[in-house]
């Protein structure tokens, strides 16, 4: 476990599924995991995270927007009461905005949703981010045309492709743009020969690793509600897949991390 830093993971969520999440992490932490990223999907839960989990050294958090029907809606107000959380947080806890994006799957021509004002609510959020100085983590599900245009207009901002779900074709229009990919437990399944096509051609110092727990346990947990540690068996996968030696890696990735999120790794 030591070294293994899960960079996208959903504390309380975890929680709410039957895993008492306190004594979960202080296991992981006290095995060697080096950290997590605690993603926020609504513009008033940072404040709530950072009580329950804040006091732990290894826990750093985003905050940022899910594309709901409701939050589109409301997008102004949303990121507003976002930017007022935020500018609350505790200094140095705060290491990205998001996730936010576009959902094409569930934000279609058929669900009413005004996708304009689906893009609207992304843009208003890499704003945030570059005034901030902070790295976006996004969320993009069938649209990576969509999301690929709007990334572009904001070209001082970093962004992490979180749960990357596309092929080589699209990651390196994303590289490009300067993008890290982060793979999830995705990739070690079966049927995902894109994602594994992906990981071979993606440069190492773009290489990032998550859960998105507690949805996606890789193998052989797959249908199991996923924890931070879970991690482990997609940097192990990525290892083999590679033909990389594992310490190589987990000391490769906490760079990246380190690089893109600007968290201090130097006591891990
Ligand atoms: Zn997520």
């Amino acid at each position: 476990m030591k070294g293994i830093f899960d960079t996208h993971a959903h504390l309380s969520m975890i929680d709410k599924r039957g895993i008492a999440i306190i004594p979960k992490i202080t296991e992981l932490f006290a095995s060697g995991m080096a950290g997590i990223i605690d993603i926020g999907t609504e513009a008033d839960d940072l404040t709530k995270r950072i009580a329950a989990y804040g006091d732990f050294s290894k826990i750093w958090f985003s905050a940022g927007i899910w594309p709901s029907k409701e939050s589109i809606e409301n997008r102004y107000e949303a990121v507003k009461k976002l930017t007022d959380e935020i500018n609350q947080a505790a200094p140095g806890k705060l290491a990205a905005i998001g996730e936010c994006g576009l959902d094409r799957h569930w934000n279609n021509d058929s669900s009413g949703v005004n996708l304009v004002h689906e893009a609207e609510l992304f843009s208003l959020q890499l704003d945030l981010a570059e005034k901030l100085n902070l790295p976006v983590i996004v969320h993009s599900r069938d649209a990576p045309e969509e999301t690929l245009a709007v990334l572009s207009q904001f070209p001082r901002v970093q962004s992490i492709i979180h749960c990357y779900s596309y092929g080589p074709k699209e990651a390196e229009q994303f590289l490009a743009l300067g993008s890290y990919l982060s793979f999830s437990g995705t990739l070690t399944y079966r049927n995902t020969e894109n994602l594994k096509q992906t990981l071979a051609m993606c440069p190492k110092n773009r290489l990032l690793f998550e859960t998105d727990s507690p949805y996606l346990a890789p193998l052989p947990f797959r249908g199991k509600t996923a924890d931070p540690g879970m991690t482990t068996e997609t940097y192990r996968f990525a290892a083999e897949k590679l033909k990389m030696n594992w310490e190589v890696l987990k000391k490769q990735v906490l760079e990246n991390i380190n690089r893109v999120f600007k968290i201090d790794l130097s006591g891990i």
